[in-house]
């Protein structure tokens, strides 16, 4: 109806922010808040602390009309609960955090070959890790239910209750098979590669009861809110928590781009991007892999050039005094390769590639241009790379966010390298894409 609300949060790797939205998708309210100085003692505190701040933030008025809530998270975030209760079993490992040899070569007997769950910082190694160290079988000794949550996952529990259940994409680091059957009726039972592998072993097969056991999609109803959850939050009984996401894919989602060949570039102190393509594409040695969306795979890979080139040699008040001089139409030609230490991954993999930002001429304009190319360069080669490992079609469109998307003239010439347009997103906050979700799993529920 004309008077429903819908609630997105997104939880990123600096803070957390929630966006309500309404039925046309007009932003209603947009508030932040930061996990304090004392987050990394307790992160799963902090973020619950968050969480509750954000939706208090959001006048009663509007919170009495929320029919859906949808939240994301970092990827590969995780931590064990008892599911009975709730209470944590094994602190969160966070996103970045990488695990040991014996983890990650363990993790790669059970996942496909690239398969992005044999990476050191999968969830599937978090597992693994916490299975070798023997964190979670004292707790199931003890008639616990020790069950793993990503912390969008977790934080969504609080509001719904059920411990049982993830989403597609925060599941694939944890070595999830999405279902390739698009119009499938209902959703096939969850699939990891870890249940299905031939080598499986069974003291592996073991751990395989941590799994969330119920995997939906992304937008898709998850459960009500919890009677407890209602009252506190003072939200209606019939909001619906929905299907989350992860950080990145709930900003792919603020774009708003729906057909195959349209992609986003997030372009912030690092280069990320994303298309929608008909077809998966897979291959964890560039770091490039799949997530299910919708009806088509959302393919993406990540650079390590980016705004932080920049900001070692300019303020950004430099960069818009030194951007005016600039003349997209007239190319330097300064061929660099520009990057803050050595080492890429995507779309060149080469871990020992050096920076390439000489010679350096002596109007700074200049140089910035040359800077500007060179990660347009980048930019259109990942593009080609993502073709080339099998995404289809070729990138029809790019939408851009992020703190180097507000640079005109740089889109200009990030344009001409591509060869296609590049179009500033209206919105490209995560958490309006999680609103977006929010949204879609209300309609689905309410139907
Ligand atoms: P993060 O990825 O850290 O969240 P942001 O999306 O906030 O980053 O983008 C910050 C980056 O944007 C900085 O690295 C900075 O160099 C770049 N940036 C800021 N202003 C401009 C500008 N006018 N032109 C080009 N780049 C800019």
């Amino acid at each position: 109806g004309k008077d429903t609300a819908y609630l997105g949060m997104d939880f990123g790797t600096s803070g957390a922010r929630a966006t309500m939205i309404d039925d046309e998708g007009q932003v209603l309210v947009d508030t932040e808040c930061d996990y304090g100085a004392k987050a990394e003692e307790d992160w799963a505190a902090a973020w619950e602390r968050a969480l509750n701040e954000l939706i208090l933030q959001v006048p009663s008025t509007l919170r009495s009309r929320c029919q859906g809530i949808a939240l994301d998270g970092t990827s590969a975030t995780a931590m064990l609960v008892d599911r009975s209760t709730g209470a944590q079993l094994a602190a969160p490992l966070l996103y970045n955090a990488a695990m040991g040899d014996k983890a990650v070569a363990m993790a790669k007997e059970i996942a496909p070959p690239s398969h992005t769950a044999t990476a050191s910082t999968s969830t599937l190694c978090k597992v693994i890790h916490w299975h070798l160290e023997g964190v979670w079988q004292p707790a199931q000794q003890a008639g616990k239910q020790p069950g793993l949550l990503h912390q969008a996952d977790w934080l969504a529990s609080l509001l719904h209750a059920d411990r049982m259940v993830t989403d597609w994409n925060n599941a694939l680091k944890l070595g999830l098979l999405p279902p390739c059957f698009l119009h499938a009726s209902s959703p096939p039972a969850p699939h990891y590669c870890l249940l299905s592998h031939m080598h499986c072993t069974l003291h592996l097969q073991a751990f395989a009861t941590l799994f969330p056991p119920r995997v939906i999609a992304p937008g898709s109803p998850s459960s009500l809110v919890s009677p407890q959850a209602a009252a506190h939050f003072g939200l209606p009984d019939t909001c619906v928590v929905g299907g989350g996401t992860t950080d990145s894919i709930a900003a792919f989602v603020a774009a708003g781009v729906s057909e195959p060949g349209q992609a986003v570039t997030s372009l912030g102190s690092t280069l990320a991007v994303k298309m929608l393509s008909t077809t998966r594409a897979d291959d964890a040695a560039f770091g490039v892999y799949s997530h299910r969306l919708g009806d088509s795979w959302l393919v993406g890979g990540a650079s390590n050039t980016g705004g932080a080139v920049l900001r070692q040699y300019f303020t950004d008040d430099q960069l818009i005094e030194l951007t005016e001089r600039i003349d997209p139409q007239k190319p330097t030609r300064l061929d660099y390769y520009p990057l803050t230490k050595p080492g890429e991954r995507f779309p060149v993999n080469d871990p020992s590639m050096q920076p390439r930002l000489a010679p350096r001429p002596a109007d700074d304009a200049h140089f910035l241009q040359g800077i500007f190319e060179g990660v347009a360069n980048i930019e259109a080669g990942a593009y080609e790379q993502l073709h080339r490992l099998g995404a289809q079609p070729k990138v029809t469109e790019v939408h851009t966010a992020g703190g180097g998307a507000a640079n005109d003239k740089w889109s200009a010439i990030r344009a001409a390298a591509i060869g296609v347009p590049v179009l500033k997103s209206v919105h490209g906050q995560a958490s309006y894409g999680s609103a977006i979700l929010a949204r879609q799993a209300a309609k689905q529920y309410h139907h």
